[in-house]
């Protein structure tokens, strides 16, 4: 399955390109192709994005590309002899030189979670990013959804990340959620631009705080001694405060952001944290 070495003739129906896929891009590979070069017959015209993705490594996942040592987009024909050194995201720091492969970032960090993603999306929602979820979205609806509301694609089916209208996308690794959130604020480096209970868990719309008195009446007696600040979800009616399940979520938050005193690490201005 794996050629020797190049020997096409000039003919060229297909071209013998050389792979070598950096880092967690491995993951995709069949176990003989990670970690080292390999070659592989190309189909005549075949694109760096074609041969990434037959070879098994979703494009989504892929930061930069370089082909006999120069950076280039997904676009790039393949021809016999070449040699293409494929990065993941996560090693962009030390290339910042190169060029990136996508010409545009999304201007605002949105994402769609895909059915088995219900526990991450929730606490997206809880860091505050707009986090579409339902677990009837099909694969269609959730290309549709990405391309037409520019939003970064959350799934662990890298089927889904090849999808062509699909050009922000994140292959989530980890099988539990608190470890999921951690991973794709690593990834996107999101700790900065996180708003922490700002968002309704359950409808994603925006929260609202509001006067205790003016919703006394739905509160549980217990709920209406002790706790003072409230917050209000326009879309679905729930409201919100800092009950148990709330401190809980404070600490991983916490952990996440470690924002210093002068911010929202200290508990007087946590609690203001729900509604705005
Ligand atoms: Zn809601």
């Amino acid at each position: 399955m794996i050629d020797g070495v190049g020997t096409r003739t000039s003919t060229a129906v297909t071209a013998t390109a050389t792979f070598r896929f950096y880092a967690e891009l491995n993951d995709f590979l069949a176990p003989e192709r990670r970690g080292r070069e390999f070659t592989c017959p190309c189909a005549r015209a075949a694109t760096t994005k074609h041969m990434i993705e037959a070879l098994g490594v979703p494009h989504t996942e892929v930061e930069f590309v370089l082909v006999n040592g120069e950076s280039v987009g997904f676009e790039r024909a393949l021809g016999d002899g070449d040699r293409v050194a494929v990065y993941p995201k996560c090693e962009m720091l030390d290339v910042t030189p190169l060029l990136r492969i996508r010409d545009r970032a999304l201007r605002e960090t949105r994402f769609i979670a895909d059915a088995h993603l219900g526990g991450l999306a929730h606490l997206l929602r809880m860091t505050g990013f707009d986090t579409l979820y339902d677990n009837h979205f099909g694969d269609d609806e959730i290309e549709r959804l990405a391309a037409s509301q520019g939003r970064i694609v959350l799934t662990r089916d890298r089927d889904l990340l090849k999808r062509s209208a699909i050009t922000h996308g994140c292959y989530v690794r980890a099988l539990r959620s608190e470890l999921q959130l951690r991973e794709v604020f690593d990834r996107l480096d999101l700790a900065r631009s996180a708003q922490p209970f700002t968002r309704c868990l359950s409808c994603n719309t925006p929260l609202r705080a509001i006067d205790k008195m003016r919703i006394a009446a739905r509160l549980p007696p217990g709920v209406r001694q002790r706790y003072e600040r409230f917050a209000v979800c326009d879309g679905c009616q729930r409201v919100f405060w800092e009950g148990t399940h709330w401190q809980r979520m404070r600490r991983l938050v916490d952990s996440l952001i470690m924002v210093g005193p002068s911010t929202h690490g200290t508990d007087g201005a946590g609690s203001h944290a729900v509604g705005r």
